[in-house]
């Protein structure tokens, strides 16, 4: 009888805790969608989240937050103790935006003309923002609670350092060491209120390649007497798309070669010289990234040497896979479902996008999950990231908010 009044008490105590929080989270809707609207109206690009980091810093320091500015150039990390003492948790938002313009008639669209919010950062973090303000009145947990706002997620200028692998160089993941990590990246293209995850590789890496083709410039009339880049090119490309279709296990992991800019000649009449070619590998699966990147290589110094030109290859890999540790995936995955409700937590594919989030995640444990950010009641096309007409429905972040609060909580609490 005593046990079970015991535990009836600390159910009882449990379920009034989290439902207070419960009310907290709906009653912080309004700063939410007033910070992602500032947010919104007031853009800034790679490495430039000037304004954005101070608004995020001054924001944590009224909580009573300790704050560190200019992590990574313009990232800022704030530390909320708990307590007692305990695991350390990290949560991760990104601040940049893109040079896009706006083509969305709102009320809060950007006033910084060809700059645009449009990967969904600013609600990001505004939702950590939020989650920051609950926890920090809610102080009653064991451990301590790392808030990253990351700048340059979408990548530095040329010639400048940033992002998520600069703020782990400038140590954001220790002093207090961080023992996991969690992140969420909103999706105009999924439906509000759910919540996508899957364990191991779900986003991509992303490595991009370029492709000198050199031949000797002629008469357009003569051909016979140069060596036509524009002919090799084309063999090269076709011969590329084969790697995918025909020498990569597909059933395994997915993968994607992709030309994005090819370059080269001035008149209808002259066979030019060199034509250049650009374009981004996707894997999920470091071997077949290796294999991809040897066969890019044979195939265009092969094919052109064989017409008797010659080919300069180079390949830059850029973002890592991001990849969800399995083990913390399937530890937090109860606190998604309590988050969000059974039903609108849904096991997702791959996607052939990259997030340097991946960086993180290859030195601790911890995931990212996607939230749902289309209302389809609305009559609007979803539309893509990285386009003038990307929108994220405010309503969609307020989930966002109790699933980042509670990973927090549960991660502390947890064995
Ligand atoms: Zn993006
Ligand atoms: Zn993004």
């Amino acid at each position: 009888m005593k046990k079970i009044s015991i535990i009836l008490i600390s159910f009882i105590l449990n379920f009034s805790h989290s439902q207070s929080i419960d009310n907290q989270i709906s009653d912080i809707e309004e700063k939410l969608i007033s910070w992602r609207h500032d947010f919104h109206k007031n853009p800034e690009l790679s490495n430039r989240e000037f304004r954005t980091s101070e608004v995020i810093a001054k924001h944590l320091e009224s909580l009573g937050i300790e704050v560190s500015r200019n992590v990574g150039v313009n990232g800022v990390v704030g530390i909320l103790k708990g307590n007692k003492k305990g695991k350390v948790v990290g949560l991760r938002a990104d601040m940049d935006a893109l040079p896009i313009t706006e083509n969305n008639n709102l009320p809060f669209m950007s006033i910084n003309n060809g700059v645009m919010h449009a990967c969904g950062h600013d609600s990001h973090m505004a939702i950590l923002m939020a989650t920051a303000e609950i926890l920090s009145k809610n102080r009653d947990f064991d451990g301590t609670v790392k808030f990253i706002f990351q700048g340059a997620e979408e990548g530095p200028p040329p010639g400048e350092e940033g992002g998520a692998r600069m703020m782990i160089k400038e140590g954001v993941l220790k002093n207090p060491d961080v023992d996991a990590i969690f992140g969420l990246h909103i999706s105009s293209l999924l439906p509000m209120n759910k919540v996508y995850y899957k364990p191991k590789g779900f986003f991509a890496s992303s490595s991009r390649f370029t492709i000198k083709v050199l031949g000797s410039q002629t008469h357009g009339g003569t051909p016979w007497l140069g060596i036509d880049p524009i002919v090799i090119t084309a063999q090269i490309i076709n011969s590329i798309q084969t790697i995918i279709s025909r020498e990569s296990e597909l059933t395994k992991e997915p993968a994607v070669i992709s030309f994005g800019k090819v370059e080269g000649g001035n008149r209808f009449n002259i066979i030019p010289s060199e034509v250049n070619l650009t374009g981004t590998i996707r894997s999920l699966d470091y071997g077949m990234r290796d294999y991809i990147k040897k066969r890019i290589i044979e195939l265009s110094e092969g094919i052109t040497t064989s017409f008797g030109g010659k080919a300069i290859v180079e390949i830059e890999d850029g973002a890592d896979i991001t990849y969800n540790d399995p083990y913390m995936m399937d530890k937090m995955l109860p606190s998604l479902r309590s988050s969000a409700g059974n039903e609108n937590v849904i096991l997702s594919n791959a996607k052939t996008i990259a997030e340097d989030y991946a960086y993180y995640l290859n030195e601790i444990p911890g995931f990212l999950f996607e939230l749902g950010g289309y209302n389809t009641n609305e009559l609007r096309k979803a539309p893509s990231h990285h386009t003038p007409d990307f929108f994220i429905d405010d309503s969609a972040m307020l989930l966002g908010v109790k699933v980042m609060t509670n990973l927090a909580l549960d991660f502390l609490k947890s064995e």
